[in-house]
């Protein structure tokens, strides 16, 4: 049996290549309980949570990492945000039935964006490649061949009360040569792994059954959790920068204003008292210096 909402790395010893494995269990069931998906933009959404979950615990990062697939339809928008505490969120929009089918056929033309927003308030990262292959796990691989560099293998599984994900990966400084053998193996090894395997196994048994003679190091595992990051205070801002007539105008026509977190469905409300509130603080900062 695989431990619940867990994340762990590992590496093969004396060797530049490292792994990451998540399972997400009560975590995707968060997003599952949120809003009701259609079945095949579901399992989509269920591995990209996985896959931003590997993704951002291959960063030295402390912040959000948010990836967003764009498409034409039938599905427009998926977005999974991870942040460094290793909490995940997510979302889709789609506009019309989806057909069971590839990559291509839920998204059409699509493209992946991916943000890091570091937490010290240093400059925003982003990077974008247009989709191609006709898996996620095809378009994620290809997104950090063009952006990164980095030879990596990843494997995807969505079910309806867990999603699963590994990822092995060359490490940057590896040197050409026996490195590339080693590389070579490990990968084939990999690819003998089942959709099954990959959602029920737990991860030492896993890496028995995949890697048996290889020498592995396994670290601590690291709980997952969903949990949003929207706050009153930022609900606050982003009214602030729709402007007071703009939030006034809602105000008289509604009684008040009332904005959803469309990740967690919680609500947040603003009275005529808060919303005068929200940009009185903007008037003390915006009083040029008088003169006197
Ligand atoms: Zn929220």
């Amino acid at each position: 049996m695989a431990e619940p909402d867990t994340l762990r790395r590992f590496l093969f010893e004396g060797a530049a290549v490292r792994g990451v494995m998540v399972h997400l269990d009560a975590t995707w069931r968060a997003v599952l309980e949120r809003h009701d998906y259609p079945e095949p933009l579901r399992e989509l959404l269920g591995e990209m949570m996985a896959a931003v979950a590997l993704l951002s615990a291959t960063l030295k990062f402390e912040g959000r990492m948010i990836a967003q697939l764009q498409g034409s339809g039938p599905v427009t928008l998926l977005v999974v945000e991870a942040s460094s505490e290793r909490t995940l969120r997510a979302i889709a929009h789609w506009n019309r039935e989806i057909p069971a089918g590839d990559l291509q056929d839920i998204l059409g033309d699509g493209r992946l964006v991916i943000t890091l927003e570091p937490s010290d308030g240093a400059e925003r990262y982003q990077g974008i490649v247009e989709l191609t292959g006709s898996t996620l796990a095809d378009a994620i691989v290809h997104y950090l061949e063009r952006s990164e560099q980095l030879d990596t293998g990843l494997w995807l599984a969505a079910g309806k009360d867990s999603t699963a994900g590994l990822l092995v990966q060359k490490l940057p400084d590896s040197a050409e040569g026996e490195d590339a053998d080693f590389w070579n193996r490990i990968s084939q090894l990999t690819a003998t792994l089942k959709r099954k395997e990959l959602l029920e196994l737990d991860v030492r048994e896993l890496i028995h059954r995949l890697y048996h003679e290889e020498d592995v190091r396994l670290f601590e595992s690291e709980p997952m959790c969903f949990r949003c990051s929207c706050s009153r205070e930022r609900v606050g801002n982003m009214l602030r920068s729709l402007g007071k007539a703009e939030v006034q105008s809602i105000l008289e026509e509604q009684g008040e204003v009332e904005v959803a977190c469309e990740f967690c469905n919680q609500k947040y409300q603003y009275d005529a008292v808060d919303t005068e509130q929200l940009f009185a603080s903007d008037v003390a900062h915006d009083i040029p210096p008088t003169t006197q």
